[in-house]
């Protein structure tokens, strides 16, 4: 189901996504060696209650996956091979390090969620290439985010960037309707062909997050069953913001302005 948002719901996604802007924007000061991602899940839980809004993801149990636990932390942070979901714990972050922190919120019923890969201290080459590309992919996909394109041409921007540089793109996970709920009405993969699927029109509000691994585009779930990692234990990065088709230029709700 396909779910348009009015102008007064997207000022309320805008200032959900404010929130989630300023969560990112603070725990980019604090990721460097010796910080667990449980410190800074606290750092996330201090600043969404301080606006009045709660995390999308604390207590979320998905519809699909049978037997997951409700979801612990108030941001996902999932280090070096780990994609995403992963659960905020005491382990200490170390020099070259990279960290995938995922931060969704709900303000007054309206959510929005984002995601930065974020380097600990310094990282190595072959890191900072794989996150530098998929910002790309994703500064491609939100540059096709216009009324008239289809969902086909946001993965195929994603998938032409990723592959362009010999990286493949996680597939078994994907982009999503976000807005009155977390994941809202459908799905969209973030791989595909120009003009295919669903033609975009404004009022359309997608969270779009590339996955863009260095090795095999396969994953697993780890033990905590929540966990998702790359199949080859290589690395990979994310990136992800909430954007909202209008009659012109794309809107990302998620960033600071
Ligand atoms: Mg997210
Ligand atoms: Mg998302």
């Amino acid at each position: 189901m396909i779910v348009l948002k009015s102008p007064p719901e997207l000022a309320l996604m805008r200032q959900a996504g404010h929130i989630v802007a300023t969560v990112l924007a603070e725990i980019g000061h604090h990721v460097k060696p010796g910080v667990t991602t449980l410190e800074l899940d606290q750092i996330a839980a201090d600043i969404i209650a301080k606006h009045g809004a709660v995390s999308s993801f604390k207590g979320y149990i998905p519809d699909k996956t049978a037997g997951q636990p409700p979801f612990p932390g108030t941001i996902c942070a999932s280090v070096n091979d780990e994609i995403v979901h992963g659960i905020p714990t005491t382990r200490r972050l170390k020099e070259g390090d990279i960290v995938k922190i995922d931060v969704g919120a709900c303000y007054k019923g309206y959510h929005a969620d984002s995601a930065t890969t974020f380097p600990v201290g310094r990282v190595n080459r072959y890191a900072q290439e794989l996150m530098l590309t998929t910002q790309e992919c994703l500064k491609s996909a939100i540059a096709v985010m216009r009324k008239g394109n289809r969902f086909g041409d946001i993965g195929a921007a994603i998938q032409r960037v990723a592959h362009g540089r010999g990286y493949s793109v996680v597939e078994e996970y994907s982009s999503h309707g976000v807005g009155r709920k977390l994941h809202e009405g459908f799905s969209l993969m973030n791989t595909g062909e120009e003009d295919r699927g669903f033609m975009l029109r404004p009022g359309l509000t997608i969270a779009v997050e590339p996955m863009i691994n260095q090795g095999v585009a396969g994953t697993k779930v780890k033990k905590d069953l929540w966990t998702v990692a790359t199949k080859d234990g290589k690395l990979s990065a994310h990136f992800e913001h909430t954007v909202a088709i209008t009659d012109g230029e794309p809107e990302v709700l998620t960033i600071l302005n």
